[in-house]
């Protein structure tokens, strides 16, 4: 059994820290338990502790490459801060488990009629009692794209929210009746006024900071004239390989996380993983 704490898992701490796996007799007084699944080691379980550290609603964002580093005990960590020290059964457990903390912390009453709900089905449902409707964790699609010019260049962008010097690739939240592929595209020229042809997809990654699922593209672009909208984006322009090369091992740009998918479209891009440089160089 693992254990959930706001946005935080507990870990066994140090260097090489992992998830820190208790028997279930270990629950904390008072914690939800979820059913994660199970494998040939047997059944995962996490316990959810009450905590006012939960990623709400009003932090939706879709791509914090920076992440942030919190205080508090030594033992919990942020998972964006950890995950890529995970391998894949705890980065999976893991986020499925903060994905799920994050849906019933912020959906603990119906919203057709305003009851409290009462949780069903191992923790992966919520049954409204009066009216017995049935409610589910949601996901909500982002979109996040690596685009190029005729020149084989990549459109990096920088949010005022982050770092100086911070880049990463486009990326937002899906509108209610868009496709996928219309996402991108009007992502893209609300951010940069660049407009976008053909658009293929690459791979995805849950980001459950609270309930994404980052949905990656590559892209050509049709027009190039590069006019960031000043709001979410305040600087972009396309990059070559060799360009980029020299902003990173220069440090004059900061880069997404090696585990996020921004990161990895950035590296498929640029065809091998970036040289390594000083860590703090390497992301904010
Ligand atoms: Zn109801």
């Amino acid at each position: 059994m693992l254990t959930v704490d706001g946005d935080r898992v507990a870990t066994t701490g140090g260097d090489d820290t992992a998830l820190a796996f208790v028997p279930p007799s270990d629950r904390a007084e008072g914690a939800r338990l979820l059913y994660l699944g199970r494998d040939d080691d047997g059944a995962y379980l996490a316990q959810i502790l009450g905590s006012e550290h939960h990623a709400g609603d009003a932090d939706r964002r879709t791509d914090d490459p920076q992440g942030s580093t919190t205080g508090g005990s030594e033992s919990y960590a942020v998972l964006r801060e950890i995950g890529w020290q995970l391998g894949d059964r705890d980065a999976g457990l893991a986020v499925g488990a903060l994905a799920l903390a994050n849906w019933h912390h912020t959906h603990s009453h119906c919203p057709r009629c305003g009851t409290a709900t009462e949780v069903i089905d191992a923790g992966w449902v919520r049954r409204c009692p009066a009216d017995e409707s049935l409610h589910y964790p949601r996901t909500d699609a982002a979109v996040i794209m690596a685009i190029t010019d005729d020149a084989g260049r990549i459109l990096l962008g920088h949010a005022p929210q982050w770092p100086d010097g911070q880049f990463s690739v486009p990326a937002g939240f899906v509108e209610p009746g868009e496709s996928l592929e219309a996402a991108v595209r009007r992502e893209v020229f609300e951010e940069t006024n660049v407009v976008v042809g053909e658009v293929t997809y690459r791979a995805s990654q849950p980001w459950p900071f609270p309930a994404s699922l980052m949905v990656g593209f590559v892209g050509r672009a049709l027009a190039i004239d590069v006019r960031p909208d000043g709001e979410e984006i305040t600087e972009a322009r396309f990059f070559s390989a060799d360009e980029l090369r020299t902003a990173w091992t220069t440090g004059t740009i900061r880069l997404p996380r090696p585990t996020s998918i921004a990161r990895s479209l950035i590296e498929e891009w640029f065809g091998e993983p970036l040289p390594e440089v000083e860590t703090a160089r390497r992301w904010a």
